[in-house]
């Protein structure tokens, strides 16, 4: 499939995981891509896996940061002229976090201003270049935590609940210039930000349990969530808006309740 030819696209967090997947996806279907990630160190490891007759561009990014996003954004039209598609997907997790009686207002705010108000900067600059031109996608990585959430998810499942809402506001906001804006919600995928996860699960006999709570009994692979990012993205996806996809292995699917399986 060639579904992105010509198009130009920026995929932020594209220097580790869910985002560098997508990013080689969409670059392999035709787009020219811009990679954008904070961590130089993760940029350079994506472009040298990007496909050799591939354009694209490496930019250190930090998506909290308005000026940043602004200047990156004007940089990208200057050069390409248009923006056809946003992957909103850089994210920090920071962990577990203690029980709500002990959370720490900075670490809420540090959280939500990467994963919630990066993505609305992002849109926000974003968005003006697709009116013009009348067209574009957007889409948002959120998770599965953003559904339900559990002890010691606090600001991290509260960050993407805002990001399934903030789906549903860009896509009425941009859907009469027919912009799309959807999400998914990943399930467990081992990438950089679960690597404490697996680590520990492997180092302590348990890494048949990180598929458990999944009815495909088996975690996820980023090349799967780019495969649903691209989904969206694509003109397969054309009358598709606002909506927020699971993408978990059947997880959200099951009540989990004891004795049912
Ligand atoms: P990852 O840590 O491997 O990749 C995230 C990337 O985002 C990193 O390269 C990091 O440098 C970058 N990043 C973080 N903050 C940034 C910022 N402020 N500006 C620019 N770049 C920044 O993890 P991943 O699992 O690939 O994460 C991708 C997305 O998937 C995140 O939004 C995450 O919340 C979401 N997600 C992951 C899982 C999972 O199990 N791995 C589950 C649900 C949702
Ligand atoms: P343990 O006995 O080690 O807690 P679990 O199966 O409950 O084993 O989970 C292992 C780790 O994987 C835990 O840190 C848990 O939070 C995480 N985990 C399990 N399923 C998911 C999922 N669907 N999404 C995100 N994290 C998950």
């Amino acid at each position: 499939m060639m579904r992105f030819t010509e198009r130009v696209a920026i995929v932020t967090g594209a220097g580790s995981g869910i985002g560098r997947a997508t990013a080689l996806r969409l670059a392999r279907e035709g787009a020219r891509v811009v990679l954008a990630d904070w961590s130089e160190e993760g940029l350079l490891e994506t472009a040298a896996q990007m496909p050799p007759e591939a354009t694209h561009i490496e930019r250190k990014l930090d998506v909290s940061d308005e000026d940043a996003v602004k200047t990156l954004v004007s940089e990208v039209k200057e050069q390409f002229g248009q923006i056809d598609i946003l992957v909103n997907n850089a994210g920090i997790s920071g962990g577990s976090y203690p029980p709500v009686t002990e959370n720490e207002k900075a670490d809420w705010e540090k959280i939500l201003g990467v994963n919630l108000i990066g993505a609305m900067l992002m849109i926000k600059y974003v968005a003006p270049h697709m009116q013009e031109r009348q067209q574009g996608a957007v889409v948002n990585t959120a998770s599965v935590a953003g559904i339900r959430s559990g002890a010691g998810g606090n600001p991290y499942s509260a960050s993407k609940a805002g990001v399934i809402n903030l789906t549903q506001t860009a896509a009425c906001d941009l859907g009469g210039f027919n912009i799309r804006v959807n999400a998914i919600c990943p399930g467990l995928v081992e990438t950089g930000m679960t690597k404490a996860v697996f680590d520990y699960a492997r180092a302590n006999e348990k890494e048949h349990k990180l598929g458990a709570r999944c009815e495909l009994r088996r975690y996820g692979k980023p090349e799967e969530l780019a495969a649903a990012i691209c989904f969206l993205a694509s003109d397969d996806a054309s009358y598709i808006t606002g909506q927020a996809l699971p993408v978990d292995g059947g997880n959200t699917a099951s009540l989990n309740m004891p004795g049912m399986k």
